[in-house]
Parts: structure tokens; sequence; C-alpha cells
């Protein structure tokens, strides 16, 4: 039998996160999936962490914290692993109408932004730094946007936490049931018991009775990796009607698709379709000289608001949540998972926004 004060179901972001709070606070944490690392949402090979979101560029819940919060927790493990999973890559937003522009300036005035985290660019100006986007009278850029291949920044965490003595078990089924703690059996005849569960299953918690009343939404997601006819001379990324990225000196990822009714989790042609046609609109050019090499296909766990969940599910069983992230997993995962080890360990109280307590009847 092994015994951990805490026991996270779930290693995607949300679940890897956490581990790391409560290692670094010196309780002994395990992690399990049934899946492995990665194993859902988080298996996107390639992600943008971009704080001015949405069609307006508006400025996500507390963009600068989840940024430096983010972007501390990526030198860390790639300092730790020697590997280059994530590049300051900025991120360009072109506006694709005059009522986009108005709006997105608009914004850039008006969102309460830390000094140069967005800055208006013009036409000319955005023509200059990316030649052959389209765009109506400029754009948002984003100097700090990082673009991170999600899968090996999650398998290096897993090398650093495994190093620090967190215990992970992978790719086994589990049951898990209350007794004065919790009690965890693996069919691998693993048993687990520990204090405290924190679940970070993302869309998987509807599974999970103690979190299967959660308003978590499915909204499938498809990526593709093209290569282009040519060397890329471009080393931003770029939003609008979707993204894409840079990934090499040839490939590139294009995303995403918002499927709120799908009827397999696999990636389709009607999927790839969706993001060229869009994509074709943005960089005519790099599209008629692309050729696509790979399509991966994920479920995102959506919320009414679109703010994660996070905090107590009940207090005398000892179990939590972290969850709901949607499509800003990388932007909400390290400061979410601050904000829940500050609650479970210093009763620090959860915001509002975020708080589980919102959903509950
Ligand atoms: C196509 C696509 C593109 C995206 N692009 C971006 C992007 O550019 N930027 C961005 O920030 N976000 C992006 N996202 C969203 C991001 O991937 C998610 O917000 C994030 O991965 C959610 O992390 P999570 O840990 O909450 O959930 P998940 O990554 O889904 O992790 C949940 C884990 O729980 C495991 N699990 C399942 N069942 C159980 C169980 N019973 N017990 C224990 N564990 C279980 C799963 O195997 C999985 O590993 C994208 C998502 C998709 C699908």
């Amino acid at each position: 039998m092994k015994d951990f004060d805490v026991c996270i179901l779930g290693a995607g972001l949300a679940g890897m996160h956490t581990a790391i709070e409560f290692m670094e606070a010196g309780l002994t944490v395990c992690v399990i999936d049934p899946k492995g690392i990665a194993g859902g949402a988080s298996g996107t090979p390639v992600g943008l962490a971009n704080p001015a979101t949405g069609r307006f560029a508006n400025r996500s819940w507390r963009a600068e914290q989840c940024m430096e919060r983010l972007t501390a927790r990526l030198k860390e493990i790639s300092n730790y692993s020697g590997k280059e999973f994530y590049r300051k890559s900025g991120v360009l937003r072109p506006a694709l109408s005059q009522k986009i522009a108005g709006r997105m300036q608009e914004n850039v005035v008006n969102n309460d932004w830390a000094p140069e985290m967005v800055e208006w660019k013009s036409s000319d100006e955005l023509q200059e730094m990316h030649p052959g986007l389209t765009s109506v009278e400029g754009g948002v850029w984003v100097p700090d946007g990082l673009t991170v291949s999600i899968p090996n920044y999650l398998h290096s965490i897993h090398s650093y936490l495994s190093d620090r003595k967190v215990f992970f078990f992978l790719d086994r089924n589990y049951s898990v049931q209350k007794e004065n703690n919790w009690e965890i059996r693996t069919d691998q005849k693993d048993h687990i018991t520990a204090k405290k569960l924190v679940i970070c299953a993302g869309i998987y918690s509807k599974s999970i009775d103690i979190s299967k009343e959660l308003p978590l939404n499915a909204v499938k997601g498809q990526t593709a990796i093209m290569r282009a006819g040519d060397s890329l001379d471009f080393d931003h990324a770029v939003s609008a009607q979707g993204y894409f990225s840079k990934i090499n000196d040839k490939e590139f990822i294009l995303g995403s698709t918002y499927e709120h009714n799908f009827e397999h989790e696999e990636p389709d042609e009607q999927g790839f379709e969706f993001m060229f046609s869009r994509f074709s609109k943005v960089h005519p050019e790099l599209a008629s000289s692309s050729n696509i090499v790979n399509q991966w296909a994920g479920v995102r766990a959506s919320t009414p608001d679109r703010k994660p969940i996070i905090g107590t599910l009940d207090k005398e069983m000892e179990s939590f949540i972290f969850a709901g992230l949607g499509s800003k997993g990388l932007l909400y995962s390290a400061y979410g998972a601050e904000l829940l080890k500050e609650h479970m360990l210093n009763n620090q109280t959860i915001p509002e926004t975020v708080d589980v307590n919102r959903f509950k009847a």
C-alpha cells in the first residue's frame, strides 16, 4: 500500500501544474491517468498562450498573473530538461473587418493592459511584419505570446516530478472510494491511499461520480500539421479565424475547430476543410503552397461562462476540482494550480469568477 497526502486524477495541463505546486509545498503526491501523460485535450501538438483573446482581442482573466506564472514554469522545466518545447513567438492578431479593427483598437486602449503587453499595428506595420497576411486597418501585436509544444512540456514535467518523488500511476484503470482516506485500487493491483483527492480530468471529470454534475461541456477541436513549399520566413504566431504557428523551418500548425455537436472524437476531413478554408482567407499565398502532413483531435471541457472551475467540491470528503479550462489551458493552468494550492493549504479564498461554488445549487 502506498500513502499520499494528495492524489491527483488527470495528467494534463491542470493536473501536472497542480502536482508541481503540492510537491513544492512538501506534500507527498501521486498522479493517476488511465490514458497516460497528456491523454486528453493537452495532447494537442502545439498551442498558443495568448492573453488577447476572442474575435476582438479582449484581455483575458488575470492576463498578467497567468502569463507570468506560465512563463516562469516553462523556464524552470526547460532549464531542468534542456529541451526547447516553447518559444516566445509573439502573437499577431490581424483584424479581418473594419468592425473588428475598431473593437480591437478600443480594447487595446480600454482593457487596462500592463505596459507593453499589447500594441496596435497599422496596416503598413503589419504588412512589414508579415507580408501576405490579410488585414483591414491593421491588428494587435502581443509580443509576449508563446508557442508551446504541450505534450513535450508535460512529458518533461513528468520527468521533473518523478525525480522529485512524485508517483505516477499511468495507463491503468482504477476504482476510487472514500473510507477514512481516499482508497484507490488499480487493475495492476496498486493500492493507493490519499488524504485529499483533486480532480483534474478535463472533460472526463464528467465520468467521475463526485464531479459529474458540474456544467462541463464537450467541445471537440482539431489541428493539422502543414508543410509549406518554401522555408517559412516568420517566427510569430498568427491568430485570426483560428491560428497558425511555425514548428520548424517548413512546418507549421493550423488550428482549430470548435465542434459542439460531434459524433466521434477522431480527426476528419470536414474538420480540416473548415480550418483550411478560414486559413485561406487569412493567408491565401501560404495556404495555396502548403500541404497537410498530419491531423489531431481532442475534446476540451468548456463552462457556461468560459472560466475554469477551481476549488472545494466537498470539504468533509476532502475532494477538490480544477477543470473547465476550455481553449485557454496554457493561460489558466499554472496560475489556477497556484490558486488551488493556496486555497487547500492556506485557506485562501478562490476568486469568485473561477470558484466552483458559482455552479453549486
Ligand atoms: C484542438 C485543440 C487546440 C487547442 N489549442 C489550444 C491553444 O492554442 N492554447 C491553449 O491554451 N489551449 C488550447 N487548447 C485547450 C487545451 O488543450 C485545454 O484547455 C487543456 O488541455 C485542458 O487541460 P486539462 O488538464 O484540464 O484537461 P486534459 O488535457 O483533457 O487532461 C485530462 C486528463 O485526465 C485524464 N483522464 C481521463 N479520464 C480520467 C479518469 N477517470 N481519471 C483520471 N484521469 C483521467 C485524461 O487522460 C487526460 O490526460 C486546445 C484544445 C484542443 C482540443
